[in-house]
């Protein structure tokens, strides 16, 4: 049976098909530059016998109906549609609604769009790309899986601002919490590495990618994470400022003659390392650094201060720590950050073996010294195949 994986953006739809038994990927691709002029689309596909084969494509995609459309016929063509048995979308914002996957009805879609103006990006490309695959695969069973869901344990002394009680019961503003999937994945993974039950263990989990966030987890529950109402809380990111003190935008608007849009982009787009040094890429900050670039430096420290400070507080939400996990492009590739971050961490328990860090593999291993009290793990993270799994599980529990 095969589980078909989408993660409809707002110009892109990013899709990947498993053969459940196994989950081997048996074709994944990206449709991208949907409405532009060109198209650009990647396809990769095994054969039988194990073959990959890879396909660009750049006739143009004009909305994402037409895109579902050249997925199927893709799939199709390779004969991969057969026993499809449902179909996982990557939703990012559930509100409090959804604590867990569920399967896709008219309710489902209407409190997803209820929760519009708290993703106003993200869930009307996600919302599109359900409706179209419903119409075109009427009948296979669709299920959502929120990048918020695995956040609604939060306590609410954790998930509640100091702001006047109105502001969260009429308008929803309260912490939610994003990269909930992948926090999801790599803490289950890290358990099972570990060989210890996940519902003992006290887990801070570092998804550090373009966009980056921190979990606490307690015996399987989620209790504080660094992303609040929207991504643009807690550390600093490829472009994102990540924590402020929230009178710098209002400062902007008076004395810097900026309005709502333009400070939004300044915060989304224009900070970060890309802010602070000129380039998003971790890779880039490092060659800058290593060219006597000061600002790249000083990029690299802000972003690795704010990092550990958030493994300290945690550390003390938690009461203790068993492991401390890195993952995403920057978790799992970047040696000079994990060394930046865990220096000074003794406090905690966190001793790196600096030749384990050094030590590039392409699974999850382990990077701590066998002194070091707390187990600092490289976690690498497949949101698709936790979409895929939590799909499954639901449609087994539905049985
Ligand atoms: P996204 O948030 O877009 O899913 P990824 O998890 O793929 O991002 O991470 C992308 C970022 O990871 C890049 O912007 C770059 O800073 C960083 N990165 C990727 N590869 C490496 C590497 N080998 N060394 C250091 N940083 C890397």
């Amino acid at each position: 049976m095969r589980i078909l994986v989408l993660n409809s953006g707002s110009s892109s739809l990013k899709y990947r098909l498993y053969e459940r038994d196994a989950w081997t990927v048996l074709v994944d691709g990206v449709i991208g530059r949907i409405g532009e002029a060109a198209g650009d689309a990647r396809h990769r596909w095994r054969d039988a016998d194990g073959t990959v084969h890879e396909r660009h494509e750049t006739t143009p995609v004009p909305d994402h109906e037409a895109a579902l459309r050249r997925l199927t016929d893709r799939l199709d063509a390779q004969g991969a549609l057969g026993g499809l048995e449902a179909i996982g979308h990557r939703v990012v914002h559930g509100g409090e609604r959804f604590h867990c996957p569920v399967r896709i009805d008219a309710a489902v879609i209407e409190a997803i769009r209820e929760v519009i103006p708290l993703a106003p990006l993200h869930n009307p490309a996600n919302l599109e790309g359900i409706e179209v695959a419903q119409r075109l695969f009427a009948g296979v069973p669709q299920v959502a899986v929120f990048d918020t869901a695995f956040h609604q344990t939060l306590p609410q002394a954790a998930w509640r601002y100091a702001l006047p009680d109105a502001l969260y019961t009429q308008h929803g503003i309260r912490r939610y919490g994003f990269h909930g999937i992948s926090h999801a994945y790599v803490t289950r993974a890290a358990a099972q590495w570990l060989g210890r039950p996940l519902e003992t263990l006290a887990l801070v989990s570092l998804h550090l990618g373009n966009g980056a966030s921190a979990a606490a987890v307690l015996e399987g529950r989620c209790v504080e994470t660094s992303m609040g109402m929207t991504p643009l809380e807690g550390l600093v990111m490829g472009t994102r400022s990540g924590d402020l003190d929230p009178a710098v935008p209002l400062f902007l608007q008076r004395e810097g003659g900026m309005d709502a849009e333009a400070v939004d982009h300044l915060l989304n787009h224009e900070s970060g390392l890309k802010g602070l040094c000129g380039t998003n890429d971790l890779r880039e900050v490092h060659r800058r650094i290593a060219a006597g670039d000061a600002a790249a430096r000083q990029a690299l420290e802000v972003y690795c201060h704010r990092i550990r400070k958030y493994v300290g507080a945690y550390a003390a939400v938690l009461g203790r720590l068993d492991a401390l996990i890195f993952t995403a492009g920057v978790g799992e590739n970047d040696t000079e950050v994990r060394r930046h971050v865990c220096q000074g961490l003794d406090i905690l328990g966190i001793r790196l073996d600096a030749q384990r860090n050094a030590t590039p593999s392409g699974g999850i291993r382990r990077i701590s010294a066998d002194d070091s009290r707390v187990d600092v793990l490289v976690v690498p993270t497949d949101e698709e195949r936790e979409i895929a799994r939590a799909t499954a599980e639901l449609l087994d529990s539905d049985k």
